[in-house]
């Protein structure tokens, strides 16, 4: 129990996306990992993560520069203590975006330490219990043409997927004809029984989102994710309150703080925040707080690996999505990272986050 912090490694991996995948409003490049290995003077290691497309580099200099000093010799149990401290340290420059990257990696690790000190899985220290947790599969680009968006839902069914998430907001929303006639012919293809939820990455204005969803009904849309800027808060209370599709955000938001202000907005149905992103363990644990005072939906974004735990502690947590780009990439930086069997995920009985790294793998990719 009484260890203390002795040292922190980054290390940066990254592959190309040679595909060109594209969203209504960004051109995906590269999908990154910074991964913190926190040990111990006992030699306990704790793993944390977040990703990046732009400023890895960034996020890792933050780290090694700035935070990494501020941790060493400190109980990794201190995770309030030190979240607090380092929130201040950096709250001049960093209240959202890389620097909250940054404090969630290392938030991550140090949860994953405590859990592995103690020898138990993080959803237990957390209070939950072994749940089976329902998983959909999430991809749909909207740079695939009609036959390409059809194959891929076809193929999310046929893995066992029960629920799967596409893309809308063709050529940056300026083609709501193409999303009507897309979306009609993904739900031709999976049939009427698999939830289908669509997810537009900031496209639209308002009004157009809201017409969007409107011709959308017919097809059974279970969730929109993201249908204006997400910062747009009365934009998305006007979606909320102009269609009967459940909204979804929260993947760009940090902090309670943001939380707060999309609750108080009536601006969200499914919370999406994301523990890589919005500060970690720490801080989603109060956000799943705020959800449940709010009685909405806990739905986090993608990383389902990380977010099991939380699934397996808050019981308003809905279920999870496994982004189907990020496959490769976790795949080879995690050895045996858990594979959801048609559409459920079974939480490992690991100490910790129960994730061992590929060092192999992370140094090839560090050795310059
Ligand atoms: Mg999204």
């Amino acid at each position: 129990m009484n260890q203390n912090i002795k040292k922190i490694e980054v290390s940066l991996v990254a592959s190309p996306v040679r595909s060109g995948f594209q969203d209504a409003t960004r051109k995906v490049e590269t999908v990154g990992l910074c991964i913190v290995e926190v040990t111990t003077d006992q030699g306990l290691t704790g793993i944390g993560v977040t990703y990046h497309e732009v400023g890895g580099e960034a996020i890792k200099s933050l780290i090694d520069g700035y935070y990494a000093p501020k941790l060493v010799g400190r109980s990794p149990f201190e995770t309030e203590v030190i979240w607090e401290e380092l929130f201040h340290y950096a709250r001049g420059v960093g209240r959202k975006g890389l620097a909250f990257c940054a404090l969630s990696a290392v938030d991550i690790a140090l949860w994953d330490l405590k859990g592995k000190i103690l020898g138990m899985p993080l959803y237990r220290l957390m209070g939950g219990t072994k749940r089976n947790i329902p998983i959909y599969a999430s991809g749909g680009w909207t740079s695939y043409s009609d036959e390409e968006l059809v194959e891929e839902a076809v193929e999310m069914v046929a893995r066992g997927y029960r629920a799967i998430k596409l893309k809308v907001g063709v050529n940056g929303g300026r083609d709501i004809q193409a999303d009507v006639r897309r979306c009609r012919k993904v739900r031709e293809a999976i049939g009427s029984d698999i939830e289908f939820m669509v997810d537009a990455n900031n496209a639209f204005h308002a009004a157009d989102a809201v017409r969007l969803a409107n011709r959308l009904r017919e097809y059974e849309i279970s969730m929109f994710e993201e249908p204006v800027f997400a910062d747009d808060i009365p934009g998305l209370a006007k979606f909320a309150a102009s269609t009967d599709i459940p909204l979804g955000t929260g993947e760009h938001e940090y902090t309670k703080y943001g939380v707060r202000d999309l609750l108080l907005g009536h601006a969200v149905d499914y919370l999406q925040t994301d523990i890589t992103r919005c500060g970690g363990f720490t801080e989603m644990l109060k956000i799943a707080a705020l959800s449940q005072a709010w009685n909405i939906a806990l739905a986090p974004h993608a990383m389902e690996y990380i977010h099991m735990h939380i699934a397996g502690a808050m019981s308003n947590t809905v279920f999870l999505e496994r982004l189907f780009l990020f496959e490769d990439i976790t795949g080879r930086v995690f050895k045996g990272a858990p594979l959801p069997v048609n559409g459920i995920l079974e939480i490992p009985d690991k100490p910790g986050l129960g994730l061992e790294l590929d060092k192999e793998f992370i140094m090839e990719q560090n050795k310059n």
